[in-house]
């Protein structure tokens, strides 16, 4: 049992949930401290008290022993949509440009309802990997589909995780030489009209907020030069973040140079989005120099390991943008992009490529843990907000139980035995102090009921490119 009520029931001192007994509290506070047999309180959803010593009085106490407890994952990158055309086979053999291309007749067909089960569904999957927050870029607003960018809030809020969706667009069909078809696209003031609308319906700024929005065209591919410019002022003007597809492979380069006549940096520079308030997927392709102009401007980048394998990308020099200065998080993308969606294994995947690219002392279990915490709260501008176990952040917690055939024999070290052994999923994934998965599933009673929904929706879509 590893969930007790204390039997004096609430005290007038009591925290309302402490995690304690820890095998090692990762805290990724400033010091980086470790607490072996640590403990995490959490006081009305944010953390109260970190320590090794005796806990507090707790309403209720879950048990940690033989677990890593890290603060909840951050999930910087996703098209949660995308979870209705995994594996779909006229995609898999594809790369960047040809996948979209292959699956932008189908993805006509979301609407409210696929939008809202297809979030909840992926929610529920990056919950189990150990994620308490996500954002999504949701660029797909199909002509009459409804308020997609509602129904995912709503699936999130059902759920209880917390939120960070963007409001994405496209405006440049084939028709003008852009990638996706006529009907997926709107014009540039119906655009900015339903950014400035979703911030006014969702946006909460708050410290602890459960939902905030951010503004995302899609890609330099897929919007005209004229929203880029004209989004980044209205983020400016609303006071939100920015986000977009950036430099992902050789293909994003050369579109970028045969039409903008520039290389991607350049395109983000001259539009007003090479700033901290933006934080970009990818980042792949940067020379040494676009590293460093990178850095200098305090941008953000969610490295998605996965994707950019799946996909023959490359591999993102994430040591070097970490050194320039970029806030470089985790991203597991689009689904049908990556086809899975654990944070924990792209923090494991993140790990290897930069061991293969950098050099094995260079990617560490604990750079990849930066990354997918502090990291991923620099891209979604919270940083000190959440991705850290300190008094004032955000009740987000992740236990991992390191036992069992998987982690026999890793006694010496539980972060580097938590990334190289597994596959991991978490034990418990905690949201503002209350439990999302509980020993390994869901705590939500509805599961088989959305997983039923989400492969009729899936079956549905999936017939369109039959
Ligand atoms: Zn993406």
């Amino acid at each position: 049992m590893n969930i007790s009520n204390s039997p004096a029931g609430p005290t007038v001192d009591a925290v309302d949930l402490v995690v304690r007994n820890a095998r090692c509290v990762a805290t990724m506070d400033g010091g980086r401290r470790e607490l072996h047999g640590g403990w995490v309180a959490i006081t009305d959803g944010l953390v109260s008290g970190v320590g090794d010593g005796e806990p507090p009085t707790a309403t209720t106490t879950i048990d940690a022993t033989d677990c890593l407890v890290t603060p909840g994952l951050i999930n910087a990158h996703h098209h949660l949509f995308q979870n209705l055309t995994r594996a779909y086979p006229p995609m898999t053999d594809k790369p960047l440009f040809g996948w979209l291309q292959s699956l932008y007749p189908l993805w006509r067909a979301i609407d409210t309802d696929a939008v809202h089960v297809s979030a909840w569904v992926g929610l529920a999957e990056l919950a189990r990997s150990g994620c308490t927050t996500s954002t999504d870029h949701l660029y797909l607003h199909p002509r009459g589909a409804g308020d997609l960018l509602t129904a995912e809030v709503d699936a999130a809020r059902d759920l209880g995780v917390r939120f960070h969706p963007t409001r994405g667009s496209m405006s440049l069909s084939e028709k003008d030489g852009g990638l996706p078809p006529d009907d997926v696209v709107a014009d540039d003031d119906e655009i900015l009209a339903a950014c400035e609308e979703a911030v006014a319906r969702h946006h909460d700024r708050t410290h602890g907020a459960m939902t905030r929005i951010a503004l995302a065209p899609c890609s330099p591919f897929t919007v005209t030069e004229d929203l880029m410019v004209r989004t980044a002022e209205l983020a400016e003007r609303l006071d939100v973040r920015l986000h977009t597809h950036f430099a992902e492979n050789s293909e994003d380069d050369e579109f970028s140079l045969a039409t903008f006549g520039c290389r991607p940096l350049e395109y983000l520079e001259r539009t007003g989005w090479c700033t901290d308030r933006t934080w970009v997927a990818h980042c792949v392709m940067p020379d040494p120099a676009e590293v460093g102009r990178l850095g200098a401007a305090g941008i953000g980048a969610a490295h998605c390991p996965s994707s950019n394998l799946i996909l023959a990308s490359g591999i993102a020099p994430v040591v070097d943008l970490r050194a320039a200065g970029v806030k470089v998080g985790l991203g597991v993308d689009g689904s049908s992009s990556a086809d899975s969606a654990s944070l924990w294994l792209e923090a494991r995947q993140a790990m290897l490529l930069a061991k293969l690219r950098n050099g094995a002392a260079a990617g560490t279990a604990r750079m990849a843990l930066e990354l997918a915490t502090l990291g991923g709260a620099g891209c979604l501008g919270r940083a000190g907000e959440l991705g850290v176990l300190a008094p004032g952040a955000v009740g987000d917690v992740t236990v991992w139980d390191l036992t069992g055939p998987t982690f026999a024999g890793a006694l010496a070290d539980p972060i580097e035995a938590w990334l190289r052994c597994g596959p991991v999923s978490a034990r418990d994934t905690i949201v503002g102090g209350v439990a999302v998965v509980r020993g390994g599933e869901l705590v939500a009673d509805n599961v088989g009921e959305m997983l039923a929904a989400h492969s009729v929706h899936a079956a549905r879509i999936q017939r369109l490119g039959a």
